[in-house]
């Protein structure tokens, strides 16, 4: 497994729930998002009323379950959590939602994978607090209401462009995740040595931030690989020097890219003279699924300006070039 994958393992869940923000004011970075949530959350108290719906895409490990249990939190209600793909059958949808008490929050993480059968059920369950759904079978079937009790769904997804229509018009709040800056995840690594014990120095805690590809989640594990770096090799203090021997263990390089991210940026130039190329070839040359590339691999790849994306597919920059060392063909696109 990549340590700089921004999916999560079993592992990260572990250490994700000591060190998850409980409250706004703990969830470092996303200030505009932050922002309007606090002003409809208090608002929505404020008239008594369940929260409107909400969908937050980005990335993964950008902090958008989190992110939906801090609303939960704020907001004094229960989360109840699914996703997806895991919302099979019609029954299991209605026996989540009957289940709700007023004002409860409902986070379906990757909304985007849910059937378009549940998607149908899911409509009227948002627009008026309500189910239909059919018991019996042949002739015998009918449909019967129900009535839910007031809700918020709190949807999340990589890409917003993911869904269908209907579904995302059905959101009143919709907010994308942006990469943190260096500063946030300095301030994320910190809090996260603070939490699990570590006597972590600032120069250090920058060190892992600048190499975590933006991801809170990526930064957290990195800590615990300098964590056990520092333990062996120094006297247990996270340093700059401490963070850096360990990255360069890890085979990170000091832009957070490694070895499967030189590979990508190699095959675009060695295979396709720099592109464009079309992502399904790309994905068939590397082996990768196309939605793997799509929303887990080249989002910090774009964001960075290493790859750019063109009509007629992606494109190695100038700056991918420089990192591998290479002399970039002179060409007007770059
Ligand atoms: P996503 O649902 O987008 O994949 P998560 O919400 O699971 O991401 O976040 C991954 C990890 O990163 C969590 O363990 C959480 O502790 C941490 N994290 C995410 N966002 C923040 C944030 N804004 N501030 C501090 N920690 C964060």
């Amino acid at each position: 497994d990549r340590i700089i994958s921004p999916q999560g393992s079993r592992d990260d869940e572990a250490l994700a729930r000591s060190i998850r923000p409980q409250r706004l004011s703990e969830y470092h970075g996303q200030q505009p998002v932050r922002e309007q949530l606090q002003i409809a959350v208090d608002a929505a108290k404020g008239r008594g009323e369940a929260l409107d719906h909400v969908l937050i895409f980005g990335p993964p490990g950008l902090g958008k379950t989190t992110l939906s249990q801090v609303i939960a939190n704020e907001l004094g209600v229960s989360f109840r959590a699914t996703s997806g793909p895991v919302i099979e059958k019609a029954g299991d949808l209605a026996a989540l939602l009957t289940n709700l008490q007023p004002h409860d929050v409902l986070f379906v993480d990757e909304i985007h994978r849910l059937s378009p059968a549940i998607e149908e059920i899911l409509y009227p369950a948002m627009e008026d607090f309500q189910i239909d759904i059919m018991i019996g079978e042949g002739p015998a079937a009918r449909s019967i209401k129900i009535d839910l009790p007031p809700f918020t769904l709190i949807g999340a997804t990589t890409r917003a462009g993911l869904l269908t229509a209907p579904l995302r018009d059905r959101f009143g709040i919709q907010q994308r995740l942006q990469f943190y800056t260096d500063d946030e995840l300095t301030g994320i690594v910190s809090r996260s040595a603070q939490i699990m014990g570590i006597e972590c120095e600032i120069e250090g805690a920058r060190e892992v931030a600048r190499r975590s590809r933006g991801t809170p989640r990526i930064a957290n594990r990195l800590l615990r690989r300098v964590r056990d770096f520092a333990q062996m090799r120094g006297d247990g203090k996270v340093t700059a020097a401490i963070a850096d021997g360990a990255m360069r263990m890890l085979n990170v390089d000091g832009n957070g890219l490694d070895d499967n991210d030189h590979r990508l940026l190699r095959l675009v130039i060695d295979s396709f003279n720099g592109g464009p190329v079309g992502i399904e070839s790309l994905a068939a040359a590397l082996s990768e699924e196309r939605g793997t590339l799509e929303d887990v691999i080249e989002p910090y790849l774009i964001q960075q300006g290493y790859i750019i994306r063109t009509a007629r597919g992606r494109m190695v920059t100038h700056k991918a070039y420089q990192l591998l060392g290479l002399k970039a063909p002179t060409r007007p696109e770059t």
